[in-house]
């Protein structure tokens, strides 16, 4: 287990007041799907080199500073993050560090029925699947890959496993599948687990993104209002979600509604790429490079002081950025940043 002593007074802290509590990491921009809103023409792809990606005692190490700095929450991500041999062990190294209170993870599912079992005795608390289609056709035209039924099989698995929450996350594109919210949301209450339904951000590979193409949280609670009765919950503070629950009980959803009703005022998320860049906003186009001090021997407080000083440089959100909505030269693709 790695000591990590939590400085109170050095704190993620941006220029709005806003403190970081939670880390995505990806852990590679690689991956075996290629959605239609996520990755750029898989043919003209350029993987980040290997040697330029992390090491899990990287990772580590860096995850621990950030721990000292009040970091409490993790989520691992990618590009897919099953593809990392052994991500297990990261899983367990990442839950031995002091002040780090849950590490969940979010995957495509291809290969969660065969590692849930691992990634949950190695402390992964829950899962996050994502899931644009229940169509046979339809998902393999949005993921590229004839999936779903083995993406289904690993939702089952990891439910079976024990991990907690297990939800489901589903990019709703109109004329994609926008077609499908009643039959995903109605998949989720079978299962009792919790839907999340995300807008379509302009951060996908193809160019495909125009504002038409989103379907907004108020159109999905509109759809699905008109089967069920839903009660709000509301978006708790620094939560990405506005919650409503079923009446009768079964399931919840969740909407993310980034495009429609930013929520960039009370975030507090930071990102680690996996070639060791820190990015305090999904939208920033400044990359903070760790991996170089890292790799030449810095010592935490060194790499302390770089975190402390690229999170003060928070953007304010993409709330506050139009020109994002009409196109803009976005440094990387969704698969590259880790959604
Ligand atoms: N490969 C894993 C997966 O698909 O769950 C993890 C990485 S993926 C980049 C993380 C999440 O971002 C997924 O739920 C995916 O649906 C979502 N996502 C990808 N591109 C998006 C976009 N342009 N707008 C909104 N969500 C997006
Ligand atoms: Fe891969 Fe996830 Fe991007 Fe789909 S959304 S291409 S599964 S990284």
């Amino acid at each position: 287990m790695l000591p990590v002593e939590v400085q109170k007074d050095r704190l993620l802290r941006d220029r709005k007041g806003r403190v970081a509590r939670k880390l995505r990491i990806s852990v590679t921009d690689r991956c075996n799907f290629a959605c239609l809103f996520c990755m750029p023409d898989k043919d003209k792809m350029s993987w980040i080199p290997n040697e330029e990606i992390l090491s899990f005692e990287e990772i580590e190490r860096l995850a621990a500073v950030l721990a000292s700095l009040g970091i409490e929450k993790v989520r691992i991500t990618g590009g897919e993050p099953l593809l990392r041999r052994d991500l297990d062990k990261l899983v367990e190294k990442l839950t031995s560090i002091d002040g780090i209170r849950s590490v969940d993870m979010t995957t495509n599912g291809w290969h969660l029925e065969g590692k849930a079992g691992a990634l949950r005795k190695a402390g992964l608390r829950g899962v996050t699947v994502s899931l644009h289609s229940l169509r046979n056709d339809r998902f393999a035209k949005i993921s590229g890959v004839d999936a779903l039924p083995r993406v289904l099989r690993g939702i089952e698995k990891a439910l079976d496993e024990g991990l907690r929450p297990v939800k489901v996350n589903s990019v709703a594109i109109r004329g994609y599948n926008d077609d499908e919210i009643l039959d995903l949301v109605e998949y989720a209450r079978e299962r009792r687990i919790s839907i999340r339904f995300i807008e379509f951000m302009p951060l996908d590979g193809l160019g495909m993104w125009d504002y038409s193409k989103v379907v907004s949280g108020k159109e999905i609670i509109e759809t699905v209002s008109r089967r069920y009765s839903l009660a709000p919950e509301g978006r708790g503070t620094s939560e990405t979600s506005s919650l409503w629950k079923f009446e009768d009980g079964r399931g919840d959803l969740g909407l993310i509604t980034p495009m429609s009703e930013p929520f960039c005022d009370d975030c507090d998320r930071v990102r680690l790429t996996s070639d060791g860049k820190l990015l305090s906003c999904l939208f920033d186009t400044e990359y903070h490079d760790l991996r170089s001090p890292l790799r030449n021997g810095a010592t935490q407080e060194e790499l302390a002081d770089a975190i402390l000083k690229a999170v003060w440089k928070k953007p304010d959100g993409v709330g506050y950025m139009p020109w994002i909505k009409d196109g803009w030269a976005k440094p990387r693709n969704m698969n590259a940043i880790g959604g």
